[in-house]
Formats: C-alpha cells, sequence, structure tokens
C-alpha cells in the first residue's frame, strides 16, 4: 500500500481546500467558519453522522464501513485553530485576517483529514467504523479537552484514538513516531514570596524576599538533579522574577516569580508538583518568609501507547518506505487528553525543509497531503480489515 492513487487525483481539490482555510484562519474556539467548512463537507461526503458543536466548535463525522460485524471503532483526529501571529509568507492565498495565521499547519491537518474522510466514505473498505475528530483550540485552549469533558468517547465508542502534525526538518511525506512519552507536560507556576520591606541599609529590620528568592530559584534546580530519576526527563524554568520595590535601596515586601514545568509522564509531574511546593514552602519558612503558591495545570504529556504506535509505524512504513523514531519534543500537544481516555499514537508527517512552526514565514507543504491522507485511509482499512 504505497500513497493511495485516488489521493493522487484528490490531491489538487485537497490542495484548494487547504488553501482556503489557510486564508481564513481562526483562533482558539473561534473556529465557526472553518467547523462550518468542515461540517458541510463531511456532509457532502455522504457520513453517516455529523455532529458539531462538541467542545463548542468542534465537529465530529461518523463513516461506517461496509460492514461493522468487527464491533470495532477508530477515531482519527485533526486540529482545525490558528495562531495570533502577522503572516509574512507573502502567499497569495496568504491570510486575509491581519494577526491571524496558520503557522502550524493545522490547515493541513484540517483539510488532510477531510481528504482521508472523502475517501473513506466513497470505498468504505473496513469492516468497522471511523469517527473523524476535528477539534478546535490546540494552541493553548484545551479544545481536545473539551472534546473529551462532552463526552465524545463514550458517545461515539471510540476503542482507540490516532492524531497527526506535520514537522519541519522530517522530508516531506516521511514519517517519525514514538513509543511512549512523545510530548511533554506544559505546567505553570507562579511564587509569591512575601517578607517585610524596609530600608537597604537595615536588612536587620526586615525579612528579605529577595534573598529568599534567590536561595529559592536555585534549590528548585534540585527537583530535576536531585528528585527524578536521572532517565526521565524534566526541565524547571524560572523565566520571570519581579520585585514589589522598584528603587535600588530599598528591600521589598515581596517578589514573584513565575515559570514552567515540562514532564513527560504522571509520576514525574506529580513529583514535581509536591517537590516544587514543599521547597517553596519550607525555603521561605527558613528565611522567616512564606510562600503563596500558585499551580496552573496545562496539557498532561502525550503519551503514545506501545501496540497502537507500532501498528501506526507499520502503516506509516507501507505508505512511505520508512518510519524514523522522532525525537522527544518538550513542547505540549492538546491530544494528550485523547491519549489519556483511549489508547493510540500520534506520528509526524514530514514537512520538509520549511521554515519553523510558530514563525511568521511558514507554510504547510501540500506535497505532504498524499501521504499524509494515505496514511489515515491506511489505519482504518489495516485496523477493520474488509471482511
Ligand atoms: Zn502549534
Ligand atoms: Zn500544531
Amino acid at each position: 500500500m504505497p500513497v493511495k492513487n485516488r489521493f493522487a487525483e484528490l490531491l489538487p481539490e485537497i490542495t484548494e481546500w487547504r488553501q482556503d482555510i489557510h486564508e481564513n484562519p481562526e483562533i482558539l474556539f473561534d473556529t465557526v467558519r472553518t467547523a462550518k467548512v468542515v461540517e458541510d463537507k463531511l456532509k457532502a461526503f455522504g457520513c453517516d453522522e455529523v455532529a458539531t458543536g462538541i467542545g463548542r466548535t468542534g465537529v465530529v463525522g461518523v463513516i461506517k464501513g461496509k460492514s461493522t460485524a468487527s464491533g470495532k471503532v477508530i477515531g482519527l483526529r485533526a486540529d482545525m485553530d490558528a495562531l495570533p501571529i502577522l503572516e509574512s509568507t507573502g502567499l497569495d492565498y496568504a491570510s486575509k485576517t491581519p494577526g491571524a495565521m496558520h503557522a502550524c499547519g493545522h490547515d493541513g491537518h484540517t483539510a488532510m483529514l477531510l481528504g482521508a474522510a472523502k475517501y473513506l466514505a466513497e470505498t468504505r473498505n473496513f469492516d468497522g467504523t471511523v469517527v473523524v475528530i476535528f477539534q478546535p483550540a490546540e494552541e493553548g485552549g484545551g479544545g481536545g479537552k473539551e472534546m473529551c469533558q462532552d463526552g465524545m468517547m463514550d458517545r461515539f465508542g471510540i476503542q482507540e484514538v490516532y492524531g497527526m502534525h506535520n514537522w519541519p526538518g522530517i522530508p516531506t511525506g516521511q514519517f517519525a513516531i514514538r513509543p511512549g512519552g512523545f510530548f511533554a507536560s506544559t505546567d505553570q507556576f507562579e511564587i509569591r514570596i512575601v517578607g517585610k520591606g524596609g530600608h537597604a541599609a537595615q536588612p536587620n529590620k526586615t525579612v528579605d524576599p529577595i534573598v529568599t528568592t534567590s536561595s529559592l530559584v536555585t534549590a528548585l534546580q534540585s527537583v530535576a538533579s536531585r528528585n527524578v530519576d536521572p532517565i526521565e526527563q524534566i526541565v524547571i524554568s524560572v523565566c520571570s522574577i519581579e520585585s514589589s520595590s522598584k528603587a535600588f535601596n530599598v528591600i521589598p515586601d515581596a517578589v514573584t516569580i513565575k515559570g514552567t514545568i515540562r514532564t513527560m509522564s504522571k509520576e514525574t509531574r506529580a513529583l514535581a508538583e509536591t517537590r516544587l511546593k514543599a521547597i517553596a514552602t519550607s525555603t521561605c519558612t527558613a528565611f522567616g518568609a512564606t510562600a503563596d503558591i500558585r499551580w496552573i495545570p496545562g496539557y498532561p504529556a502525550m503519551v503514545n501507547s506501545e501496540e497502537q504506535t507500532e501498528f501506526a509505524a507499520s502503516v506509516a512504513t507501507e505508505v512511505s518506505g520508512a518510519c524514523e523514531l522522532a525525537d522527544l519534543t518538550m513542547g505540549g500537544e492538546d491530544f494528550a487528553y485523547m491519549l489519556e481516555e483511549r489508547p493510540g499514537a500520534y506520528i509526524l508527517v514530514g514537512n520538509g525543509d520549511s521554515a519553523n512552526v510558530h514563525t511568521p514565514e511558514y507554510n504547510f507543504n501540500d506535497e505532504a497531503i498524499p501521504a499524509g491522507c494515505s496514511w489515515w485511509a491506511g489505519l482504518a482499512e489495516r485496523r477493520m480489515p474488509a471482511a
């Protein structure tokens, strides 16, 4: 099963969809036009069911195979949202909305999954059910989480779920995947260190939160170096330190620090949170100050299931001749929530030698479409072979 001929035929049409979505980017949950485009197309393809308003602006389509005797149901997920970036590609189909841009290629993801849906609804050459999932707000809004909270997995009986992201730097249409922890959790923390301010020349009459903070920032690094198993990944970055004093001769009452913790597993994530809180509290106590800690949960770590990863890689190998082992990334991915609810896998498809995602020069590479669509279709046909 190399790239399916049908997708070579459909390429001009899918490219047109992709460029239309590119021209009309929408941010976070505001993917109203995009969701309508998706809904209309899924209905035109003859999907057995098209549901809207899941996770606010999410859309789900159901495609039944020639038979459904296997009882298998797999979910295929794409994201639809753009980023608040001013596009500088100069393309003739560049964003018509200044300050919004498809700079992460979600236009390509949506178009590829639509292409696969069209093919699967046409051919139905499988024994089971395919659920195509189009989610809003991947870029920090937790659209995938909201779709799960709306009961999507149970409502459509989804048993396993697959996702794909384009990746600059991987040759166009080639694939890379990784079992286990793949994308990081993205929690934030904010700690207010409260002491007692005063004259810089009389520190003995103060509880200096600057000195306390200096020790705390250093001590926090011991979570990574002394608490977490050295073979586990973790990043702790303090990115902002703000004093309530702006003067050179006034010791402040308080200092606020902000940062992020990235991990690859539930266990490390929980350990990091516990240790951060303990170190902040006890360091402040040791200096006579107090710590007011805010833990702001982000996306969980995205963990690929072993068996589904192996299967996804085998389909990718059939499409493109190989599937590489992907590097870990400490970035986050909202698909993590779907993988917390169901086993599944997330794969990278090469975008070639393009500008990086999240930059104003980036563009999705339409030449990746046939491979991406073939992978989606191959998942359905291979996982649920026609009787
Ligand atoms: Zn992104
Ligand atoms: Zn993305």
